[in-house]
């Protein structure tokens, strides 16, 4: 009934592939947890993002998570409250995961690929992205999720490095550093049109799916 209420009745080796890079995160990686790394890296100043926001946005959730969602970067309501999709899109994804039987904090993990707000919401520059993309790798290393969702097209096309229409994206499972990986529409889009409800129930029900245990 939920799920009627909601959707109707209808690679870059960023970083030239680093060998330094990943041996430095394996060796950086054993015996700490999630939050001790947010505390490490909470206050970053690698790009001048560092400079406008209000808040560092680390990310939330299951650190044992089966789906890790990812979207482009805070917006202004993620940024005064640090914490990813918040506001009503936030409240809009948090219903579609009850109706795929997940939560928040129950087998989900939530983060951003940029972790601090692009003054008025731009898209992330590909300078953002390559220095702060390493942290959103190392976050899905102590996560260990079986499937990676971005939502929305920026994010997608953020994390794939390639720049193809979202319904190109959305058909297909992709790869990402071993990870699979799916794009989806980001709830925003869904609030803004909501005749796309019924194409993202689809993919959430492929979600659903794959991460069943
Ligand atoms: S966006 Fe990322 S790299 Fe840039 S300052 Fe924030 S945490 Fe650091």
């Amino acid at each position: 009934m939920q799920q009627r209420e909601l959707f109707g009745d209808r690679l870059y080796t960023g970083f030239d592939g680093s060998n330094f890079f990943v041996d430095k995160e394996e060796i950086t990686y054993q015996g700490i947890t999630l939050d001790d790394f947010d505390k490490e890296i909470c206050h970053c100043q690698k790009c001048q993002l560092g400079k406008t926001r209000a808040n560092f946005v680390f990310g939330v959730g299951d650190p044992n998570a089966s789906l890790m969602l990812v979207g482009e970067a805070p917006g202004e309501q993620e940024d005064m409250k640090g914490e990813p999709f918040v506001g009503p899109a936030g409240k809009l994804l948090d219903k579609i995961l009850t109706a795929i039987d997940k939560k928040r904090d129950k087998g989900v993990y939530i983060a951003n690929v940029i972790k601090c707000r692009p003054p008025n919401n731009r898209d992330p520059l590909p300078s953002e992205v390559e220095k702060c993309e390493p942290y959103l790798i190392r976050q899905i290393k102590f996560v260990k999720p079986k499937l990676i969702v971005a939502l929305g097209r920026v994010a997608g096309k953020t994390l794939l490095k390639q720049d193809i229409p979202l319904k190109h994206m959305r058909s297909k499972t992709f790869d990402y550093r071993g990870t699979p990986l799916r794009v989806t529409y980001h709830p925003a889009a869904l609030l803004r049109n909501p005749g796309l409800k019924a194409a993202a129930w689809e993919d959430f029900k492929f979600i659903r799916e794959f991460v069943s245990d």
